[in-house]
């Protein structure tokens, strides 16, 4: 099983932006991030392309682009975590172990469990 310092769950803006600070303290430290998508999006433009002002196709980046320099991306989905092990483990590439464990999924946007909301949003009455 691979080790790292910094095991970091999610590559979005929150988990890139971690791996960054971190190495720019200290460019020594072993950061990994576990992160499935080969894009990356830049969400504070989906307002603009709800208002049609903005492509969406231009909010859409090449993940590899945004990894920083010495971080390892393990390029798959965090299944489950054994916090007492300090473990991850992954869909397809195994397990990995951490001193420290960052957890940056984001969410998962479901207007369904609000009564009426998806309804409203197709009617674009919201
Ligand atoms: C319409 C809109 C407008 C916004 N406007 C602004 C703004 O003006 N200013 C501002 O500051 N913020 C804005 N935001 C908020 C900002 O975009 C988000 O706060 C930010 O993108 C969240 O980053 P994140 O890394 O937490 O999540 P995300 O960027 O969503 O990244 C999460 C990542 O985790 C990965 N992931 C999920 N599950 C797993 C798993 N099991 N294993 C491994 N990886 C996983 C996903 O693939 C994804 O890449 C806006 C958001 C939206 C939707």
């Amino acid at each position: 099983m691979k080790h790292y310092q910094i095991v970091i769950i999610g590559g979005g803006t929150a988990g890139i932006t971690v791996a960054a600070q971190l190495k720019r303290k200290d460019k020594n430290l072993a950061i990994a991030i576990i992160e499935p998508s080969e894009k990356h999006y830049y969400q504070p433009a989906w307002t603009l392309v709800g208002a049609g002002t903005f492509d969406f196709k231009d909010t859409e980046r090449e993940e590899v682009d945004y990894i920083p320099k010495g971080v390892e991306w393990i390029k798959d989905k965090a299944s489950a975590i054994d916090p007492k092990q300090n473990k991850v483990s992954t869909e397809k590439s195994g397990d990995v172990s951490y001193d420290y464990l960052v957890v940056a999924p984001g969410l998962v946007m479901a207007p369904e469990l609000l009564p009426g909301l998806s309804e409203a949003m197709d009617k674009k009455v919201v």
